[in-house]
């Protein structure tokens, strides 16, 4: 039996990837597989350790050697585990998504987190979303979506989240954040932020949630069906 379609959605920060690869991974009955996630708990440990962004080595060793895994929850995201200790919420922060990106630029720490991705996809039935989920971790997948939205839609987004959960943050620190993580993922020398070549754009701006649910959906239904 042919294994079920991979679905793989990339796009910057903020940028509505996570909100619609979990809704139509629940509406096709599919896993959802928070890729940012990884990356974010990685850095959650390396700060545990004290190990900082300029300690490339360190970052390549820790990632070889803790076990990070995702659980995913029904109709929801994913919980996610550092050596068996739950740290869904607590990478949730400016700091640990600044580490995280600048951390993900170290090749090891990409090769150990792209194996465990790709492992985790191989039987198929997954909506992956990621920078490098199309180009680098999935490349033969069925469908390849890659959202976008400018920089402050996506600050006023983040902005929102933040304050959903209790955090008050300043917008203007948002928009920064979120433009000197943009210009890393896509400047870096290893599986940067960018669209496969045979990627579907979708600009999210003025589109609501449900709306781009649907097109994703519909380009699903084109693709595989
Ligand atoms: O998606 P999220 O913002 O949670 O990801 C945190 C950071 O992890 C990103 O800024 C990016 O640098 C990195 N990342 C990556 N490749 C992925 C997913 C995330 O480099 N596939």
């Amino acid at each position: 039996m042919s294994r079920r379609p991979q679905i793989a959605i990339d796009g910057p920060v903020a940028s509505g990837k996570s909100t619609i690869a979990r809704l139509v991974a629940d509406r096709l009955g599919y896993t959802y597989i928070d890729s940012g996630a990884m990356y974010r708990a990685l850095a959650w440990a390396a700060r545990e350790r004290g190990i900082t962004r300029d300690q490339k080595n360190e970052a390549a060793a820790l990632a070889r050697n803790i076990a990070i895994r995702l659980e995913p929850v029904p109709g929801g995201g994913n919980r996610v585990f550092v050596d068996g200790a739950e740290v869904t919420d607590e990478i949730r922060t400016l700091e640990i998504g600044q580490l995280a990106s600048e951390l993900s630029a170290v090749p090891a720490v990409r090769e150990r987190l792209v194996a465990m991705q790709q492992e985790m996809a191989a039987g198929g039935g997954v909506v992956m979303e990621g920078r490098d989920i199309q180009t680098v971790v999935l490349p033969d997948a069925e469908v390849k979506i890659f959202l976008t939205a400018s920089p402050e839609e996506r600050a006023r987004r983040r902005q929102l989240e933040f304050e959903q959960r209790g955090q008050q943050v300043d917008y203007e620190e948002v928009l920064a954040e979120i433009k000197g993580r943009d210009h890393r993922d896509m400047n870096r020398e290893h599986s940067p932020l960018r669209p496969a070549p045979d990627a579907v754009h979708l600009d999210t701006i003025g589109l609501s949630i449900e709306q781009v649910v649907e097109k994703v959906l519909a380009i699903v239904k084109e693709k595989c069906g």
